[in-house]
């Protein structure tokens, strides 16, 4: 069952209906959304009666949940938008996230953060702890590069999304990153997305390369089980028969998602293509199917950039994506 509490009350009020269902001997899960707070209630909700907690001071109503994805479902409310330093994602406005694959250093960084910035992206991406297919490959800057994106935040004002990929280092990601990326390849390190949602910032979910629509939910949900609502789900290709492109673009997924979950979905157009010949064509795709936003991988001589060079784009390029997007964004009804 989910409990929505009514919009604007006190916490107060939430801990009562927290202790109500404590008392039944189920567990509740207290989510503070951008509005409003909602509790989910896991157990035998039989043990609940549904009429008691309806006739709490605070509370607008109650609802049963059929998907096991309980505070992921749309069946819980319409859409959901996440907040970061005045960003909101999931709204009418069209979020772009822009930046290296892997951080480098401290100059090229400003480089790429002021030229996304002119082109209307609002938020830098960059890894500093890297998933590398090979053991050899570089491996990412780690805290350095973390500290780069602290430096570049300050001085170009964009909110930073960094990855992290081991439980251990959550608690320092979530230091320095304003959204804490969860990579596809651990969209199933259950540890660690319950250590995210230990956290309670906000966190890119990023689809595994095999994994369905559900199970990608499920991540989430287990993300949202610890009490944290602030889910954004990512589509960035699932892995096919066909080796024309790095990854298949999933576009069907976004209208899916749309219809299963209430939490905003981007896109990633960079790993999906793997070659940036495509990557304005599945941008605009994207765009034009319902996403609330991009992830694109900036660098201004991607033949240089340590990791992903193929699949990302110059300043010329990115300047192009921008201008397409304008275009398909105006005519879904959305804003840049
Ligand atoms: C990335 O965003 O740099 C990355 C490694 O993406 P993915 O996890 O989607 O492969
Ligand atoms: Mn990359």
């Amino acid at each position: 069952m989910i409990i929505v509490m009514e919009p604007g009350i006190k916490k107060e009020l939430a801990l009562k209906v927290e202790g109500e269902i404590k008392k039944a001997g189920l567990k509740p899960v207290l989510l503070a959304g951008t509005e409003r707070f909602v509790i989910a209630v896991i157990g035998d909700e039989r043990k609940l009666d549904e009429k008691v907690i309806r006739a709490m001071e605070g509370v607008e109503t109650t609802m049963m949940v059929l998907a096991p994805y309980k505070l992921a479902s749309k069946e819980n409310r319409s859409s959901s938008i996440v907040s970061v330093n005045g960003c909101r994602i999931g709204g009418k406005k069209l979020i772009i996230m822009a930046g290296p694959c892997s951080l480098e250093n401290e100059q090229n960084t400003l480089q790429i953060a002021r030229a996304v910035k002119k082109a209307g992206a609002v938020m830098l991406r960059g890894g500093a702890f890297k998933p590398r297919t090979s053991p050899y490959a570089f491996q990412g800057l780690g805290e350095e590069g973390l500290k780069i994106l602290k430096n570049i935040k300050a001085k170009t004002g964009l909110p930073v999304v960094t990855e992290v990929l081991d439980t251990r280092r959550v608690e320092m990601v979530a230091k320095y990153a304003d959204i804490i990326q969860i990579g596809a390849r651990n969209m199933q390190n259950f540890e660690l997305l319950k250590e995210v949602g230990k956290t309670h910032k906000p966190v890119l979910l990023k689809r595994g390369i095999s994994a369905t629509i559900d199970e990608f939910l499920m991540s989430a949900e287990y993300i949202m089980s610890e009490g944290n609502p602030h889910v954004i789900l990512c589509e960035r290709g699932v892995r096919s028969f066909d080796k024309s492109t790095r990854f298949m673009l999933d576009i069907s997924a976004i209208p899916v998602l749309k219809q299963k979950t209430h939490l905003p979905v981007i896109v990633d157009p960079s790993h999906a293509a793997g070659d940036r010949r495509y990557v304005c064509a599945l941008a605009r795709a994207a765009i034009a199917a319902g996403a609330d936003g991009l992830i694109v991988e900036v660098h201004p001589e991607p033949k240089k950039a340590l990791s992903d060079g193929d699949q990302t784009l110059n300043f010329p390029l990115f300047n192009k994506l921008m201008r397409e997007i304008k275009q398909i964004a105006k005519a879904v009804g959305r804003e840049i």
